[in-house]
């Protein structure tokens, strides 16, 4: 669930809670006055129970808005924490352990639903060549630049992480191995068709692609485990290509 629709529900919830504990006061409050003042003369019982019913409905919102403010502040340094465990610092993306969670979860979904995960690893080519020749912070931001680059060219629901280094994943629901082929095949091109002007000077890198589709009783790490050994294979053929996995 993303942040505004953390936020969404957690008003809702908040605004439900505070009009019950209104209710609730202004009901004890009016229902303790009415028993304790029945002798009293008509004239104070009426301004006792006026009393009794207005200083709640005074005290008791400032009370709850005020709670309500700081359960808000947690809220948003839970969040704030959450998306700082969950991305990587330097690209922004999903990293390894928002990857495992929700490439585990997303594997169980098209398990119930009967339909079909594809997962592509993908790790730049020469990479090491980028930092010897234009220095680590190019390479820094050649990173950056490729992680762009695939989550542009990649499905709008596609599951796009670095799992560290060089090397991505980028994980979708695909109708068969022909479409997880055809979405592969677009992200390697878009890699080798942009490049990065770092400093006046033009960083052009290329990525080698290994292919998987989870099987009935697949678990993440079987997956990853098929899906690198075809990005063995692409490495070994040349680079800049893209393998499916046997
Ligand atoms: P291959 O085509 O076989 O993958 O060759 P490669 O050079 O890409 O692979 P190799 O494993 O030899 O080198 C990976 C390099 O990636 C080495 C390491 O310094 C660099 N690297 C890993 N993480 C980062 C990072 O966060 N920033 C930068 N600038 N470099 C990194
Ligand atoms: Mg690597
Ligand atoms: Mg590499």
């Amino acid at each position: 669930m993303d942040q505004r629709n953390v936020e969404r529900d957690f008003w809702i919830e908040q605004l439900r809670l505070a009009l019950s504990v209104i209710v609730c006061a202004v009901v004890f409050a009016v229902s303790v006055t009415w028993f304790t003042t029945a002798d009293l003369d008509t004239h104070s019982r009426t301004h006792a129970l006026a009393l009794s019913f207005g200083l709640p409905l005074a005290i008791v919102p400032i009370a709850q808005a005020m709670a309500i403010r700081l359960r808000l502040r947690l809220l948003r340094l839970h969040l704030k924490f959450r998306k700082l465990a969950n991305s990587d610092d330097l690209t922004g993306l999903a990293n390894r352990r928002s990857f495992t969670e929700r490439g585990a979860a997303q594997l169980e979904a098209s398990r119930a639903k009967n339909s079909l995960s594809g997962l592509i690893l993908i790790d730049i080519d020469w990479f090491k060549q980028v930092n010897d020749s234009h220095g680590h912070e190019a390479g820094d931001e050649t990173l950056t630049h490729v992680a762009q680059t695939l989550i542009h060219a990649a499905p709008p629901d596609a599951l796009v992480a670095r799992l560290g280094g060089e090397e991505f994943t980028v994980m979708c629901k695909v109708k068969d191995i022909v479409a997880l082929s055809r979405i592969a095949e677009a992200l390697r091109q878009a890699t080798e068709s942009t490049c990065l002007i770092y400093r006046g000077e033009v960083v052009r890198v290329t990525i080698s692609l290994g292919l998987a589709t989870g099987r009935a009783d697949d678990t993440l790490s079987a997956l990853l485990s098929r899906a690198d050994k075809a990005l063995y294979d692409a490495k070994n053929c040349g680079r800049n290509r893209c393998t499916l996995a046997a």
